[in-house]
């Protein structure tokens, strides 16, 4: 007799359901990097639930993401198996074919892919590092921020704050002004002291040759990282960056990438010392696991996780989106997010209370 088929296994469990919300977050004051400038940030989370447990997971991106998520990643999810991610992964992927899969529709696949493995990991009763087969008992950090909205003052109290708090590598913001920027980093690293590292990153905002006379003066300042010194679409540039900055600092870039091609093509390039592949866009845990290269020396899976995250907000402080997605259902809890209010696309379920989450099972501790 020909076996053809095995049976399920017996710890399989169906997705019961899949709740999605989007939250528009103010700053409590107008942000910038190098080349952006915001006052608020919309996170969309998202739940899902099976066997009496329930994942989280989130990505940042338009409510549009969360849009997706409900319109067209919630059948697709609902009554799978918990067990099989990577099943439910690429059934999501099969479904966006027409939506456009690199940017909204990878973000959304990225928040309903983490959700998921949390979820797994709860059933399991695991840590999610276990679940993935963690190769190190321990991860390095850095504090990202220091925008360069901030004056001296806040620049020095922020990262100077991390530093005191045993966080050994600290990030801020250049590129707007870079002339300003020599000052800037000499009032950082007075701040944290000589035994803290000091990444910089200008998301973009400089010329070629802009770059590398910046490289220079940043080595001055003891910086050993140089995120994104010019576009990360110019690979070409970020290749002459790498190769011409002075020794002891990596130049970084790629967490705009969305899918397995993108971060070839930087790889391919010679672009970069670090691929800072982000899971809330490279399309999860799964799709990170999936673009995880090989032989390059570091690796950051950015989750931005965010020491506030663990903070909670009652429903009375969340005020409504606008323009508001017509999520279908949506649940009262969240999350983060310091400082500010949150604005939230619904009203509660009734008789729901919001409550704090620990954010056990991450990829990466990093604060980026
Ligand atoms: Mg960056």
């Amino acid at each position: 007799m020909a076996a053809t088929e095995v049976g399920r296994p017996p710890h399989e469990v169906a997705v019961d359901g899949i709740d999605v919300a989007a939250f528009t977050v103010p700053t409590d004051a107008p942000e910038s990097d190098g080349t952006a400038q915001w006052d608020a940030t919309t996170i969309v989370v998202v739940e899902a639930h099976a066997g009496g447990h329930t994942g989280l997971g989130y990505t940042y991106g338009n409510s549009a993401t969360g849009t997706v998520i409900e319109s067209v990643l919630r059948d697709v999810v609902a009554g799978r198996d918990a067990m099989a991610v990577g099943a439910a992964w690429e059934a999501m992927g099969r479904a966006c074919r027409n939506l456009g899969r690199p940017g909204v529709a990878s973000m959304a696949i990225a928040a309903v892919d983490t959700a998921l493995w949390d979820l797994k990991a709860r059933l399991l009763d695991l840590p999610l590092a276990t679940v993935l087969d963690a190769v190190r008992t321990a991860v390095p950090v850095y504090g990202s921020g220091g925008f360069t909205s901030y004056d001296d003052g806040r620049l020095a109290e922020q990262l100077g704050g991390w530093a005191e708090e045993g966080i050994p590598r600290v990030k801020m913001k250049v590129g707007r002004d870079p002339g300003r920027d020599v000052e800037r980093m000499r009032v950082a690293r007075d701040a944290v002291g000589p035994d803290v590292q000091l990444f910089v990153d200008a998301n973009g905002a400089l010329s070629r040759k802009e770059a590398l006379a910046f490289a220079a003066r940043a080595a001055e300042r003891g910086v050993t990282w140089l995120e994104e010194p010019v576009s990360s679409d110019d690979l070409e540039g970020l290749r002459l960056v790498r190769d011409r900055a002075p020794a002891g600092m990596d130049v970084a870039a790629g967490e705009y990438g969305y899918m397995l091609p993108y971060f070839q093509g930087m790889l391919a390039a010679g672009a970069v010392d670090c691929l800072q592949a982000d899971v809330t866009r490279c399309e999860g845990i799964t799709g990170f696991l999936n673009h995880h290269p090989q032989g390059l020396p570091t690796v950051h899976p950015s989750f931005h996780l965010h020491r506030t995250v663990t903070g909670r907000f009652s429903a009375s402080q969340m005020r409504q989106s606008s323009p508001a997605p017509s999520f279908r259902s949506t649940s009262s809890r969240v999350t983060t997010i310091s400082p500010g209010v949150a604005r939230r696309t619904r009203s509660p379920r009734p008789g729901s209370r919001s409550r704090s989450y620990g954010w056990v099972g991450c990829p990466s501790s990093s604060i980026t």
